[in-house]
């Protein structure tokens, strides 16, 4: 028997989690009278843990799929894709453009070098580009001062066939927080507004979520907007909870009591003897520990879920087990099945609350010891 711990990936909550997405922009766009954006689902960091394959069959509404990794891209087209790919890095190096032509690509452009090697590169049939701007976040992109040059380059190569389809790209960095987009979108639209019409993307999911119109786009200027984490049931915002939007959490992370201890006022639990009882009480010892993605940070208090009923973290998460409260579970024994985030609660965002982290951080690092189960 293997440990009795496994993942499982609803593939129609990742449909589900679209289809709401889908909606809600459709929804703003028809308000505004104008053309409602298409969506690629961002299935990077092995589709945020949640694995390529699944998200290619929960995200086969999408008209595009984006992520990082050529490798990701690669098996993506395995899976049976056949829309739009885009690379959100791009290419690093000019053997990357090779398996970009062969596999039908589309590529984030943000920064010289990238011009210089598609100049150079000697293609079977057209790149689609992603021009991308910094517009304040000074990660990836062309500064505001050298887009425009930037973008005349890339018309260049669009005119001697190298490049297809010319779009502009820019990327938030406070659309979760009270700060917003408003700074980084006029810096977008003052740079980008008289350049000749393309396809726009500006949009992560909170800014999906919580402006989209932006997105609205018309006949002549078609969006996209490049949702992640709310595809997946988590949410992007430390202020409201992925249900409030209809998503559903994609991933459920099982497991089950292993061994039940009974411990007397004063008797501590786990290393570093972190949590003592102060009355005589039940722990349940849960088969996951850090090296199966669980945060070790996770203080006493952090919500677990045993045989339907919320119960509480107790003392320190160590490798392969951690260590729960069963006062509120008298009947659950070796065995009882417990649910360390998803469907059953809690949310994995409230358990990366309680670890001081992200639920983003907690799906991607779903270790590869957890076998992953695909649901319906
Ligand atoms: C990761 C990423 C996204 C998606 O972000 P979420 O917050 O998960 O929606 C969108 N665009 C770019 C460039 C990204 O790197």
């Amino acid at each position: 028997m293997p440990r009795p711990i496994s993942a499982t990936v609803s593939v129609s909550a990742l449909a589900h989690n679209l289809a709401a997405v889908r909606r809600h922009l459709d929804q703003t766009a028809a308000a505004a009278s104008g053309v409602a954006p298409s969506i690629w689902a961002v299935i990077k960091a092995n589709a945020y843990g949640h694995g390529i394959e699944q998200a290619v069959a929960g995200f086969s509404k999408a008209q595009g799929l984006a992520m990082l990794d050529l490798d990701e891209a690669v098996r993506c087209r395995e899976a049976g894709w056949g829309g739009p790919i885009l690379l959100l890095e791009g290419f690093f190096n000019p053997s990357d453009l090779d398996i970009v032509d062969r596999y039908h690509l589309s590529v984030t452009v943000h920064q010289r070098e990238q011009l210089d090697m598609l100049a150079r590169a000697r293609l079977s049939r057209r790149v689609d580009i992603m021009l991308k701007l910094n517009s304040g976040m000074n990660r990836l992109g062309f500064s505001p001062a050298a887009y425009p040059a930037a973008h005349e380059r890339a018309l260049l190569l669009q005119q001697q066939g190298v490049i297809g389809s010319l779009g502009k790209m820019t990327h938030f960095a406070c659309a979760d927080g009270p700060q917003g987009i408003t700074e980084q979108l006029a810096v977008f639209n003052s740079v980008t507004h008289k350049m000749a019409a393309g396809p726009i993307s500006v949009c992560n999911s909170a800014a999906t979520l919580r402006f989209a119109e932006v997105a609205v786009g018309s006949e002549a200027q078609a969006h996209w907007v490049r949702p992640g984490i709310c595809l997946y049931g988590a949410s992007p915002f430390a202020d409201a909870e992925a249900a409030a939007f209809g998503l559903k959490p994609a991933m459920s992370l099982r497991s089950e009591i292993i061994a039940v201890q009974e411990l007397k006022a004063g008797d501590s639990v786990g290393y570093g003897a972190l949590f003592r009882a102060d009355r005589p009480m039940r722990v349940g010892i849960v088969a996951c520990g850090y090296a199966d993605g669980y945060p070790r940070h996770a203080a006493t208090g952090t919500p677990v879920v045993v045989a339907g009923i919320r119960t509480r973290l107790v003392g320190r998460v160590s490798m392969d087990m951690l260590i729960v409260d069963l006062d509120p579970i008298p009947a659950a024994g070796v065995g009882a099945p417990v649910s360390l985030w998803g469907e059953e609660g809690p949310s994995v965002d409230e358990v990366a609350l309680a670890a001081g982290t992200i639920g983003y951080e907690l799906l991607c690092a779903l270790a590869p010891r957890v076998p992953v189960a695909r649901d319906a």
